[in-house]
C-alpha cells in the first residue's frame, strides 16, 4: 500500500476550475517544457526532452514512484493482444522493438542494469475453456501477422518442468521478454538529472490558463511554476488536475491490480526460465521470474477508483491460479504484497501528445502496457514538444480522438467476445 499523502480524489471532479492563475499565487519560475507526474511515462518524456535541448522541470511529490513500483514489467505486445486494439498493437511492437537499444543507452548513461531479460514467454492452457481461449488468441495472432508456436502439453512441459502436469497446450512467444520497472524507474531518474532536468518535489494544484493557453502550473503550496509547455502525466489521477478545461481532460480512470513477490532459493534455481502465464477459470495470472530470484505473480484487475488495499481475496485468487500451474510454488518465501493502479483510457490506449489547448500535451493512460510503451512515448512525446506535431506511428493516440465522444482506434469489426466485454 502507499504510504504517502495523495491529493484528495474523493473530491467531486465539479470542483475544478478553469481560472487564470490567481494573483495570490507566489513566486514565478519559468522552463520550456513543465511535466506533471514522474512515473515511468513523465520521466521518460523529460529524457528524452532534454536530449533535445529542452529545459525541463518534473513536478511530483515522489519522482520515480507510482505504478512502475508495483507493475510486473512484461513486455508483452504479443500475449497482450485483445480483439479490436489490432491499432494499439502496431505502438505496442514498436516500443517492443526499441527496448534493446534503450536499454543500451539508459545503461550507458547511468550505469544502471535495469533487469532486460530477452526470455520470451510461454502463455498455456489448464483445461479445455482455457484452451479454447488460448487457441481464439492465437487465431488473432495469426491473423494480425504474429507467429507465436502452438505446443501441446509434454512441450510446454519439456520447456518448464515446473509447470503442472494438467497442462493441456500453450502458446510459446519468443519476443514477449521483461523488464524490472523498479529499477527502470530508478534509472530514469538518474538520467533525468544527468541530462539537466529539474525536479519539483511537490503536487501541481492547478494548470495555469492565460487567455486560452496552458501556462505551467500551481503547485500544493500556491508557487507558480510558468512553462512554454506543459505535460500531463499524473498516471490514474490525469483527470482530476484542476484547471484543466473539461474538453482536453483525459478520461483516464483507475484499475487496481494486486501483486505478489516471492523469491526463489538458490536450491530451486532456475525456477522458471521465462514468463508463465495463463487464464484460469477466466481470470489472468502470471508468474515472472527475475534474474535476482525475485518472482513476481500477478495481477488481479479491479475497478474500485484509488483504493490500493491488498485484500486477502486478492492473494488468495493469485495464490490459487498461480499454484495450479506451478505448484511448486507453495514452497518459495512470499516476501511483498502490494496493490497499484493502472491508468486506463476509454479505448485501452494512451494519449499522446497536443491537445486542442495551446501549450498542453498528454502522455497517459497507458493501461496495462505502459511499461512496454516507455520507450515509444518518449521518442513522441519529444518530437511532438519539438515540432508540434506527432509522428506517424502516433497519430491514431491523439488526445483528440474523444473530442466528439468515444471513437474507436481501429476499424476492425468488434469481436462477440469484444462486445460483451463492452457491455460487461
Ligand atoms: C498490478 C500492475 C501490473 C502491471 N504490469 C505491467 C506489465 O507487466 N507491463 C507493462 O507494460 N505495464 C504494466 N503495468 C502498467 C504500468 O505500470 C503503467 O501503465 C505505467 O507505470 C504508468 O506510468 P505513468 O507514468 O503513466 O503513471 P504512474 O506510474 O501512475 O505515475 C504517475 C505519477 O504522477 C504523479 N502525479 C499525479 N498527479 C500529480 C500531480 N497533480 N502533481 C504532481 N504529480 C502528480 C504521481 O505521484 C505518480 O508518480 C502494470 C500496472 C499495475 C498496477
Amino acid at each position: 500500500m502507499r504510504s504517502r499523502t495523495s491529493p484528495d480524489t474523493s473530491t467531486s471532479p465539479d470542483t475544478r476550475t478553469n481560472s487564470t492563475t490567481s494573483p495570490r499565487t507566489r513566486a514565478t519560475t519559468s522552463t520550456d517544457v513543465l511535466v506533471i507526474g514522474g512515473g515511468v511515462i513523465g520521466l521518460v518524456t523529460a529524457w528524452r526532452a532534454a536530449q533535445r535541448g529542452l529545459a525541463v522541470t518534473v513536478v511530483d511529490p515522489e519522482p520515480g514512484g507510482g505504478a512502475a513500483q508495483v507493475a510486473a514489467g512484461m513486455l508483452a505486445a504479443v500475449t497482450e493482444l485483445h480483439h479490436g486494439e489490432q491499432t494499439l498493437l502496431g505502438l505496442n511492437l514498436a516500443s517492443a522493438r526499441r527496448y534493446p537499444d534503450f536499454v543500451a543507452e539508459l545503461t550507458e548513461a547511468t550505469g544502471h542494469d535495469v533487469g532486460y531479460r530477452a526470455c520470451g514467454t510461454l502463455a498455456v492452457a489448464l483445461d479445455s475453456d482455457d484452451r479454447a481461449h488460448l487457441r481464439e488468441l492465437h487465431a488473432l495472432q495469426q491473423r494480425s501477422g504474429l507467429t507465436p508456436e502452438w505446443l501441446n502439453g509434454r512441450e510446454c512441459r519439456r520447456l518448464e518442468p515446473m509447470l503442472a502436469p494438467g497442462v493441456r497446450g500453450g502458446l510459446r512467444v519468443d519476443d514477449d521478454h521483461q523488464v524490472d520497472p523498479r529499477r527502470l524507474a530508478a534509472a530514469l531518474v538518474v538520467a533525468c538529472e544527468q541530462a539537466g532536468v529539474r525536479f519539483t518535489r511537490a503536487w501541481a494544484r492547478e494548470l495555469s490558463l492565460v487567455r486560452d493557453r496552458a501556462t505551467g502550473v500551481v503547485l500544493a503550496d500556491g508557487t507558480a511554476l510558468a512553462a512554454g509547455q506543459t505535460v500531463l502525466a499524473g498516471g490514474s489521477l490525469s483527470g482530476r488536475l484542476a484547471g484543466v478545461p473539461a474538453a482536453v481532460l483525459p478520461p483516464v480512470r483507475p484499475v487496481k491490480g494486486q501483486v505478489l513477490r516471492l523469491t526463489v532459493p538458490g536450491r530451486y534455481a532456475p525456477f522458471l526460465s521465462r514468463t508463465v502465464r495463463a487464464v484460469v477459470r477466466g481470470s489472468h495470472v502470471y508468474l515472472v521470474p527475475r534474474v535476482s530470484g525475485e518472482l513476481v505473480v500477478g495481477a488481479t484487475s479491479e475497478e474500485l477508483g484509488w483504493d490500493t488495499t491488498v485484500t486477502a481475496g486478492g492473494v488468495y485468487e493469485l495464490l490459487r491460479d498461480a499454484h495450479e500451474l506451478v505448484p511448486g510454488i507453495t514452497e518459495l518465501p512470499l516476501t511483498e504484497t502490494r496493490a497499484g493502479l493502472r491508468p486506463a483510457s476509454p479505448d485501452n490506449a494512451p494519449f499522446l501528445g497536443p491537445t486542442a489547448l495551446p501549450g498542453l500535451h498528454l502522455a497517459t493512460g497507458h493501461y496495462r502496457n505502459g511499461v512496454l510503451l516507455t520507450p515509444v512515448t518518449g521518442d513522441v512525446l519529444a518530437h511532438a514538444l519539438t515540432t508540434g506535431e506527432l509522428p506517424d506511428e502516433a497519430r491514431a493516440f491523439t488526445p483528440e480522438r474523444f473530442a466528439s465522444g468515444p471513437q474507436p482506434l481501429t476499424t476492425t469489426t468488434p469481436s462477440p467476445e469484444h462486445l460483451t466485454e463492452l457491455s460487461a
